[in-house]
């Protein structure tokens, strides 16, 4: 038996999401996260099969995580030598100007990540982290870093520029780069291989809609156009985030406040959108529940977000010149048959479209599924994203030459 594994990295400041896959046919083996890295009562989880194995201890770094996570591995017997583990992908989250795809993870490329960490203080350190401890634990592993903006790179100047000083763009690098594009490849990948097959100058537009969400507008595969911008806070309404809004707000908040620029950004990324506007929670579930307890707050957060979803899917219809297919995705995508109807009952006026009511409400649970009639002028579907996987295809995509 191929004893080869690849594994799918998500480091953060202080977690470290793993996944680890078969070489052959990348059936998912086991995975976990190792949680609170910095403190003395750090969380290691694995789950592998029907076994949730959970420990708290110290956890100073990401190297003693790494450590948990390879001895674990190998003490269960899901890994007989950590080089069985021969292709190891890292996601990380801004590629800037400089990543089109993804790429090995050298010199070369953790010095392009150090040079954006300005557009993502957030992240890019944690992922140099979580790169280097598995390098030093694996180093024989094919290792590639996988940007959330990359696919996003095929946008045209029109659709990424922001209308501000030009000499400021281009000096600070300050543009649209979009996110969750490792989820939109993966999502468009799928929607041609499943709906759209054999079809030419194929038209799709992907919602991924989780506590973060995004659309994104694509043309025979490559992205024309994405809802986040400069960060993730841009584009539709979202869990904590605002979404797009007049940037006047900022300066008028902060004046009326008495609050700095940080603060302010602080208010829009972390106590806005479907908190801010519920009042409730972040999570769509309990805004769900209040709506139809007749909540005038949950109704109002849930029409604004169908509404800005409507509006963003009404602009790429525009842009693409016509839509072939919509899908749905992420966690309000995949799981809310509610939210779906709100927006697409925004948006079939003007796009004919005809939903299978019976289908809208059966898809849920990481059901893949048409959601149209046949009478509908543009397709609707949902489909299960999964970056993890597409991470561990490039992973597996380089280890064998073919990044
Ligand atoms: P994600 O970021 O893709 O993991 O999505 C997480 C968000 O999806 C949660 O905060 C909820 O708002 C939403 N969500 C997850 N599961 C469900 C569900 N079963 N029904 C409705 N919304 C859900």
């Amino acid at each position: 038996m191929d004893q080869r594994l690849v594994m799918a990295v998500n480091a953060g400041s202080s977690s470290l999401k793993y996944k680890l896959y078969r070489y052959e046919g990348l059936e998912v083996v086991c995975g976990g996260l190792v949680d609170r890295i910095g403190h003395d009562d750090g969380i290691f989880k694995l789950n592998y099969g029907e076994e949730h194995l959970k420990e708290i201890l110290p956890i100073p770094d990401h190297d003693k995580g790494v450590e948990l996570i390879l001895d674990a591995l190998l003490k269960k017997g899901i890994v007989k030598d950590k080089k069985d583990i021969v292709a190891i992908g890292h996601r990380v989250v801004q590629g800037g100007k400089y990543f089109s795809k993804s790429a090995i993870f050298d010199e070369d490329t953790e010095k392009k990540i150090a040079e954006l960490i300005p557009l993502d203080p957030l992240h890019a350190p944690a992922h140099l982290m979580g790169y280097h401890a598995f390098k030093e634990a694996i180093p024989e592993a094919t290792t590639i870093a996988v940007f959330d903006t990359a696919y996003h790179q095929t946008m045209e100047e029109e659709d990424y520029l922001f209308p501000i000083p030009y000499e400021l763009s281009r000096k600070y690098d300050c543009r649209r780069y979009g996110a969750h594009g490792t989820s939109h490849r993966y999502l468009a990948e799928k929607a041609l291989g499943s709906y759209l097959k054999g079809q030419t100058d194929t038209k799709i537009i992907t919602c991924h809609l989780g506590s973060g969400a995004s659309l994104a507008a694509i043309r025979d595969g490559k992205v024309v156009a994405t809802s986040m911008g400069l960060t993730p806070l841009g584009g539709v309404m979202m869990g904590t985030r605002s979404g797009d809004i007049d940037p006047s707000v900022s300066y008028y908040l902060a004046e009326r406040l008495g609050i700095s620029p940080s603060e302010v950004y602080d208010l829009l990324n972390k106590k806005s959108g479907f908190l801010g506007v519920s009042g409730i929670s972040n999570d769509t579930r309990d805004v769900e529940e209040a709506y139809f307890k007749a909540d005038e707050r949950a109704i109002r957060a849930s029409n604004l977000f169908a509404r800005r979803v409507a509006d963003y899917i009404g602009q790429y219809y525009v842009r693409l010149g016509g839509c072939d297919l919509i899908v749905f995705s992420a966690g309000i995508g995949e799981n809310s048959p509610f939210y779906r109807k709100l927006v697409l009952d925004r948006a079939k006026e003007a796009l004919g479209l005809d939903v299978d009511e019976a289908a809208n409400e059966k898809a849920f649970a990481g059901k893949e599924a048409l959601i149209s009639t046949s009478e509908s002028k543009v397709k609707v579907a949902v489909i299960p994203t999964d970056e993890e996987k597409m991470i561990a295809m490039d992973a597996v995509a380089a280890y064998e030459g073919r990044l």
